[in-house]
């Protein structure tokens, strides 16, 4: 694993910078090295995270990575998909956990908190002595998280929050929670440091996606909080929102990592499997399924370059991010099911990686807005009529 050599039909190295290519390879040579030997065993265990790893994720500056000051890295975009792409070639609990901690807990506190707020939590995120998660989904409200029913009213100085968040990465792990609340003046966030009375966090078991991620309900049950925890610069649904965005941005390059990985296996798979006399890679069958795959991850690879360099310009449209996600997950799940059939009876067992990144996927079709609902969104950018 240690040589993986990505894939570069187009010569897009050629398109990137120094300090970018040494930040993809650097995460590269750590996914091989430290991750993926552990990769099997969590796995085995549902709803687990190799937590040792924190530590050097964070040496590595790949929290909160494209942000800047307390600590933070300060990469830029490209660099910082990059690292999406590398950390979801290993696999899509390993990118949840950097996208968590950075894009939906450092970036609100960067973007919306106070002074206080960023001292007292960013250097320590970017560190990994904490640990966050984001709370905005519901049992009843996903993607449409707006009709929330957790509540925050003010009492005294402070408010009390009372309600469920369900589907939330890292809940049990985690040392503080931005939970987005209803309150009389409109969605509000607040950050709620989990040791707080009336707070708890239970795991949720059962999944056959995102095994290596741990995802937690979060209860709170009249949890009080000082108005210093409110997030003063988030107002209305646009500050979930603008977190969503660049987790989702991260995704799009995420996607492109955890197809890289199917394809060069299933290459590999068919230049050494024999079937009928030859080689599978040499049957017309499975070169058409290969072709189409290197075709995607090179569409899907000049896609979230091209998003980057758009960013990082600072001209980057929500509606842009939506096309990216949809696409890259839409065809890394499309290339790992082909990846998967083409192993054959191998595909379906954790020695090979096809069928956990299939599975994966399924996940990061559905969360960060499904791939139903970015259709929407690109429809109402285009039409200018809202179907939702
Ligand atoms: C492993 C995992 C980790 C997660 N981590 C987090 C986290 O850290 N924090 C967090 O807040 N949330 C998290 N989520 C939640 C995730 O964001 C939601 O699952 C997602 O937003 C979809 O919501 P839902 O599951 O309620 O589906 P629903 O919104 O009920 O959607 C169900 C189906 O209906 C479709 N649909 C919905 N509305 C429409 C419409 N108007 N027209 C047509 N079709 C429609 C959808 O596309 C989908 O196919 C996570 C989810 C998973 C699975």
């Amino acid at each position: 694993m240690a040589d993986f050599a990505g894939v570069d039909f187009l010569r897009l190295d050629e398109l990137l910078s120094d300090e970018e290519r040494l930040a993809r390879d650097t995460v590269r040579d750590f996914v091989s090295k430290e991750f993926l030997p552990l990769v099997q065993e969590h796995v085995r265990r549902d709803g687990s995270f190799p937590m040792e790893l924190v530590p050097k994720l964070a040496e590595l500056g790949l929290f909160g990575a494209n942000l800047h000051g307390y600590g933070c890295a300060g990469m830029n975009n490209v660099a910082y998909g990059l690292v999406m792409q590398e950390l979801e070639r290993g696999d899509s609990g390993l990118r949840s956990f950097a996208s968590v901690q950075g894009s939906l807990v450092m970036y609100p506190i960067r973007s919306y908190g106070s002074d206080e707020q960023k001292e007292r939590w960013l250097p320590e995120l970017a560190s990994g002595r904490a640990v966050g998660c984001f709370g905005l989904t519901e049992p009843d409200f996903g993607s449409f998280a707006s009709g929330m029913i957790t509540k925050a009213v003010r009492h005294g100085d402070g408010w009390v929050l009372n309600g469920t968040k369900r589907w939330i990465t890292n809940g049990t792990v985690s040392d503080v929670a931005v939970v987005w609340a209803r309150t009389e003046d409109g969605i509000r966030g607040f950050l709620v440091e989990t040791d707080r009375p009336g707070f708890e966090a239970r795991d949720m078991k059962g999944k056959f996606s995102l095994r290596t991620s741990i995802t937690s309900e979060l209860f709170l049950q009249d949890v009080e909080i000082p108005d210093a925890n409110r997030l003063p610069g988030a107002e209305g649904m646009k500050g979930p929102l603008s977190c969503l965005t660049q987790a989702r941005y991260g995704i799009a390059w995420g996607a492109i990592g955890a197809a890289m990985a199917c394809y060069e296996e299933a290459l590999r798979y068919a230049k050494d499997r024999v079937v009928q006399g030859g080689a599978l890679a040499g049957k017309q069958l499975t070169q058409e399924k290969l072709v189409f795959m290197l075709t995607e991850i090179t569409k899907a690879q000049l896609l979230a370059l091209r998003v980057a360099q758009i960013k990082d310009q600072g001209g980057l449209h929500h509606a842009m991010v939506s096309l990216a996600k949809r696409n890259n997950v839409d065809v890394a799940l499309q290339i790992a099911r082909l990846a998967r059939d083409l192993l054959g009876a191998n595909g379906i067992v954790d020695d090979y990686q096809a069928m956990r990144h299939m599975v994966n996927l399924e996940t990061v079709r559905t969360y960060e807005g499904t791939h139903d609902v970015h259709m929407l969104i690109l429809a109402k950018e285009i039409t200018g009529l809202a179907a939702i």
